[in-house]
């Protein structure tokens, strides 16, 4: 794409919008950027919501994103408050909640993606939770606070990040999860079992294969009839993209916004990143929705190269980490086309690595729990498609260092 001098608006000031305004003047565009957010707080980290800001460790300043005078000295109009309520892509403009409306040469939707709801009796009721925004954290806060016991619907990373902080707080926990383990989406089942041994070891509780059926004021009633006590309930069962505006439009929408591997969407003057957009992923050739910091921030890096006519960024393996208690899990690559698993350490242990192989033995992904350096070798050995020795994998006396030599 040739350069644009025009100007850039973005939808949505989380980690995607943000990163794509910096990004864009880090590489020399020197028109205007408008950065429009509908929350109240400038752009902010997200993952410490449900870990350090949740336990009331983290403050204000440190889950700001930027300096309070980021935005100004980088000449970034920062609109908070704002949401947008249609694009008009005939007529270039975006269109305001307050009626105005602003002309773009170049759109970014950088829209995220909502907490799934859950339809059924009681879900409205004020001590139901669910954990996207700054003031939902805010408000799950103060409820743990005067809370004694958490019920947590969902075994997936926010849902145990949730249980590893109320634990932390002292306030009892139990996790309803619908499928037969944990992170059934997301990990292996080694890993999810090593998980759930390490959250039973804090005192959290457990049901498995586990429908909820309805929410009462002091309980939650699974669909066995079994009441469980609970005075607050958070509802972790997955992220929903918000495409609404891109669909409205008329742009492809699958599970996300499509996009191609410079963030463009079937209009080629709007791009879509973050966790709204459904990206091509070369390494594993398929097109997915990934939910991660560092997959916002390669994403804002393929919009700004574009939009400023400069060579595309190489494609990277997708990472992302967890942390709950003093365990912190990365993970480097997906698990796909996985058929064997090789074993480094003992996943009862602190620490311990998985190494996911393709039947021909190709690197697919590493889950490292406490093990900083065999993830970085795993995640080099993904990107090489390396097809590491299994024997040394397994060998604790081989260094990795030499496995990735
Ligand atoms: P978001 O951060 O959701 O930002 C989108 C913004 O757009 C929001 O502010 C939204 O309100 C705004 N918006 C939407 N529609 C409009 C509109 N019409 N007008 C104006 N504004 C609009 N990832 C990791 O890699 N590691 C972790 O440990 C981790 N932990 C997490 C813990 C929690 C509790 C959560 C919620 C997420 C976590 N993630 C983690 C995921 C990571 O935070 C997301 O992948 C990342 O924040 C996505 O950034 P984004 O900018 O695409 O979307």
């Amino acid at each position: 794409m040739a350069e644009t001098a025009g100007p850039v608006v973005i939808i949505g000031a989380g980690h995607a919008g943000d990163a794509a305004a910096a990004l864009l003047r880090q590489y020399g565009f020197a028109g205007p950027i408008t950065l429009l957010g509908d929350e109240t707080f400038a752009p902010y980290h997200r993952p410490p919501l449900s870990k350090a800001w949740l336990k009331g460790e983290a403050d204000a300043a440190a889950l700001a994103l930027r300096g309070p005078d980021f935005y100004a000295r980088q000449d970034i109009a920062l609109r908070l408050n704002m949401r947008v309520t249609e694009l008009d892509r005939g007529g270039k403009r975006v269109r305001l909640a307050d009626g105005t409306s602003l002309p773009y040469a170049v759109l970014i939707l950088a829209t995220g993606a909502h907490a799934r709801a859950l339809d059924i009796p009681g879900a409205g009721l004020a001590h139901v939770h669910s954990l996207r925004t700054r003031t939902d954290a805010d408000a799950l806060r103060a409820a743990l606070a005067a809370s004694r016991h958490l019920a947590i619907v969902g075994g997936g990373y926010i849902g145990l990040e949730i249980a590893a902080s109320a634990r932390a707080l002292g306030v009892a926990v139990t996790v309803i999860e619908r499928e037969a383990r944990l992170l059934a989406r997301v990990a292996s089942l080694p890993l999810a079992t090593a998980f759930q041994r390490l959250h039973e070891a804090q005192g959290v509780k457990f049901h498995l294969n586990a429908g909820i059926a309805a929410i009462e004021t002091a309980a939650v009633i699974l669909a066995d009839g079994t009441a469980h006590p609970a005075d607050n309930i958070v509802i972790g069962v997955g992220a929903v993209p918000a495409t609404q505006l891109a669909a409205d439009s008329g742009l492809d929408c699958a599970n996300g916004v499509v996009v191609d591997m410079a963030a463009r969407t079937s209009d080629p003057d709007i791009f879509a990143i973050g966790d709204c957009a459904a990206r091509p992923v070369p390494r594993y050739d398929r097109r997915l929705r990934l939910e991660s910091v560092p997959n916002t921030l390669e994403q804002a890096k393929q919009a700004a190269a574009a939009i400023t006519g400069r060579a595309p960024p190489a494609p990277e393996t997708p990472w992302f980490w967890s942390d709950q208690y003093s365990t912190r899990l990365q993970i480097a690559g997906l698990l796909l086309d996985v058929t064997g698993t090789v074993v480094r350490g003992n996943p009862g242990d602190a620490k311990f690595a998985l190494f996911h192989r393709a039947a021909d033995g190709t690197l697919q992904a590493v889950e490292a729990v406490n093990a900083a350096e065999e993830f970085m070798a795993g995640r080099l050995m993904i990107a090489r498609r390396a097809k590491p020795s299994p024997t040394a994998l397994a060998d604790l006396a081989t260094p990795m260092r030499a496995i990735l030599a």
